[in-house]
């Protein structure tokens, strides 16, 4: 089926990019699980010549997923540092990167330690602070890096704002989209050059495939990253595009339901007697509710909170619940729960964690699609043995 320019979300995430197979029907689009391509005649193909260039499963991935972020162009990687990586590696030694300060900790390991020793420099500001953002530029800057919502603060950047700024300032704004999914947020439309995202999240949405994605409208920005990728490798296999494309299917009907369960869950939380402190965009008191609301279809899935007791009290409740798995990742269909400053952030040096506001006994949830009567009794429980 080819979908409508003005097919709604939905239909776009069951049907886009994905006609049924021309050689047999098939209405799933195949694993085509080859490295190369038979030719009619030298340099005369059907489009694919060798797996790194291209590959019809990943092709139809990269068209679904473009549909879903209003994109003209999608490129999809191996994972999501693979897709930060290549957008990277488009700089050159001299340049100067802009980034919030509490993005994800693997973004901030492979800009700190990996492209800072090739001579792109970065410096590292609160997002949501658009005064500190425009300071921070300078005739050397390239890119605008923001995550938002943030990790794991759920912090809330002004897209629209902080892609003028970037744009008055010569730099290309570029959006990880991880945290909300094109379900909830479409950064291009509010002015971002480039989207980034790990797949492996909401996009896959079931915790079985580790991938990557960067949408532009831009064709130049788009071949750059292009060559960057077929150059460099990080290419993902037929067999895991096919899972984000199952995925993406139920990506609306996954999303409404993750944000229906966190709304539930950071409301008690925020009621709870030994709870210190939420961050979910989704309550009123939130610093960026207002901006969330305005650019977000909702809330999203993710929540963090501060229990009363700190650090060893954090340790124990995590370690004691029965539904939320402690684990790393997000965005799956199951809840999980983590501790960003031993796990997902403990690439980032405490006193850089401590100025960004993560606190160390800061406990992070995925949110799942379960019942949330169960997640919260289950938080409860936890709770009460900690
Ligand atoms: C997980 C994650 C990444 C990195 O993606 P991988 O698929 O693990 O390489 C980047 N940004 C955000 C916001 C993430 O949550």
């Amino acid at each position: 089926m080819s979908t409508a320019k003005n097919a709604g979300f939905s239909t776009l995430a069951v049907h886009a990019g994905q006609a049924p197979d021309s050689a047999t029907g098939a209405v799933m689009t195949p694993i085509y699980q080859t490295s190369t391509y038979a030719q009619e005649a030298p340099g005369r193909h059907k489009g694919f010549e060798y797996s790194r260039t291209g590959n019809p499963t990943r092709a139809a991935l990269e068209a679904n997923l473009a549909a879903l972020e209003g994109a003209r162009f999608g490129l999809c990687f191996s994972s999501g540092m693979g897709a930060i990586s290549s957008v990277i590696m488009t700089l050159s030694a001299g340049d100067h990167v802009v980034s919030g300060n509490d993005v994800y900790g693997g973004t901030y390991r492979a800009f700190t330690k990996v492209f800072s020793r090739m001579g792109i420099d970065f410096t590292f500001v609160d997002a949501t602070d658009l005064g500190a953002v425009e300071r921070a530029m300078t005739p050397r800057t390239k890119l605008l890096w923001v995550e938002t919502p943030s990790n794991p603060l759920l912090r809330i950047t002004d897209i629209r704002k902080a892609c003028v700024l970037a744009k008055k300032h010569g730099a290309l704004a570029a959006v990880d989209n991880t945290f909300a999914s094109p379900a909830l947020q479409q950064p291009l439309a509010l002015g971002a050059d480039l989207v980034a995202h790990s797949t492996t999240k909401y996009l896959g949405g079931h915790s079985d495939v580790v991938g990557g994605f960067v949408a532009t409208s831009d064709q130049a920005l788009y071949e750059r990253i292009k060559f960057v990728q077929n150059s460099v490798g990080a290419v993902p296999g037929p067999m895991d595009c096919f899972l984000v494309l199952r995925g993406t299917k139920t990506l609306p009907l996954r999303v409404r339901r993750h944000c229906e369960n966190a709304m539930a869950v950071a409301r008690h939380l925020s009621a709870h007697p030994q709870v210190a402190r939420v961050y979910y965009p989704g309550l009123p008191g939130h610093p960026g509710h207002r901006i969330a609301k305005a650019q977000m279809k909702g809330f999203g899935g993710m929540i963090s909170f501060e229990l009363k007791g700190g650090l060893e009290r954090a340790k124990r409740m995590i370690s004691a619940t029965n539904i939320f798995a402690l684990a790393e990742s997000l965005g799956g269909v199951e809840s999980l729960i983590g501790h960003p400053a031993t796990m997902t952030h403990a690439a980032i040096p405490r006193g850089e964690r401590l100025k960004s506001g993560l606190a160390d006994g800061l406990i992070r949830l995925s949110v799942g699609i379960e019942d949330a009567k169960d997640l919260i009794a289950d938080l409860d429980q936890a709770v009460r043995k900690s």
